[in-house]
């Protein structure tokens, strides 16, 4: 996933249009926090650091990341992340890729389509019981009439089932969709005092198109988007939960697989840098060069100075 070079980034937008959607529209304490971190993602006031190369002298300035899961730049880190994480957890097993779609009276489309060669359950039955399960959790969280829940009840759910087609490695597929962000920048083209002109996909013919929005309209969209505090997007279950984890580990020894005991984790210039995104910068030029933290800056312009070793 190469994002490239971008000319126009919602900081930008926010920077901007960010006063007038809050006056206008009142957004929630944490839908400001979360447009405010955005507007300041690895520019100088979130703070950061300067590091030089040991060998050729060559100093690079990086600013700290916002880290928010609606982030544009930092959901292409947080996803590479994801990535990399679940392919560590993969077993030497066949893999079914299942997509369970609630009815459009639930406003939800849903597709239907028989499995492969091999199955795991029968969609149909599965069907079935996904419905039964969901409406159980449904009724019990949020009553509903009962003419509703018949209606529901009557309406056939259909389960999606497949194999992965390029095999369980294809995360990436699968990244694309739990760590998608409402905008990217790269769909952004244009933002002046008028507004913003952005491209987009109309689903009714499948073509790229382009809109342009008011700035505070655009951010209204936008903040639509932003998932409730609390709200989780991605659950790992069985045998793919923390809990389990030393099993798992356990269960991919038994298969033959090696699995390092410590995962190092990357931060974001590490994976900016294998997927060369945004503020990738010069690498050492020597093999073997390494870069020395020369100095931290930190909030408020106050410096402090890390000698290397
Ligand atoms: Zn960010």
């Amino acid at each position: 996933m190469v994002c490239g070079n971008t000319s126009y980034e919602l900081a930008q937008v926010i920077g901007r249009f960010g006063d007038t959607f809050i006056e206008n529209y009142s957004p929630n304490a944490y839908v400001q926090r979360t447009l405010r971190a955005i507007q300041h993602c690895r520019i100088s006031s979130l703070g950061g650091h300067i590091d030089q190369c040991d060998v050729c002298g060559y100093i690079r300035i990086s600013y700290n990341s916002c880290r928010n899961r609606h982030c544009p730049k930092c959901q292409n880190t947080h996803r590479e992340a994801w990535i990399e994480n679940r392919k560590l957890d993969l077993l030497p097993v066949p893999y079914f890729h299942v997509v369970f779609t609630v009815p459009d009276k639930l406003n939800r489309l849903f597709i239907t389509s028989a499995s492969g060669t091999m199955f795991l359950f029968n969609v149909k039955n599965l069907s079935v019981v996904f419905r039964g399960k969901f409406m159980a959790g449904l009724v019990k969280q949020i009553p509903q009439e009962k003419t509703f829940i018949r209606e529901l009840y009557q309406t056939g759910w259909v389960v999606y089932a497949k194999e992965p087609y390029a095999g369980p490695e294809q995360m990436e597929y699968l990244g694309c969709y739990t760590h998608k962000v409402a905008i990217s920048n790269h769909r952004l083209l244009n933002t002046d005092e008028s507004g913003v002109r952005f491209r987009y996909r109309d689903y009714r013919d499948d073509r790229q198109k382009e809109m342009t929005l008011g700035g505070a309209e655009f951010l209204r969209q936008f903040c639509q988007h932003i998932l409730p505090k609390g709200f989780v997007r991605i659950r790992h279950y069985g045998l793919l939960s923390t809990a389990k984890r030393p099993e798992l580990r356990e269960l991919q020894q038994a298969f033959g697989l090696s699995v390092p005991k410590v995962i190092d984790k990357k931060n974001w210039k590490q994976i900016c840098g294998c997927i060369s995104i945004t503020t990738r910068t010069a690498a050492p030029a020597v093999g073997k060069a390494k870069w020395l933290q020369l100095e931290c800056i930190w909030l408020a312009g106050h410096h402090l100075t890390v000698y290397p070793q």
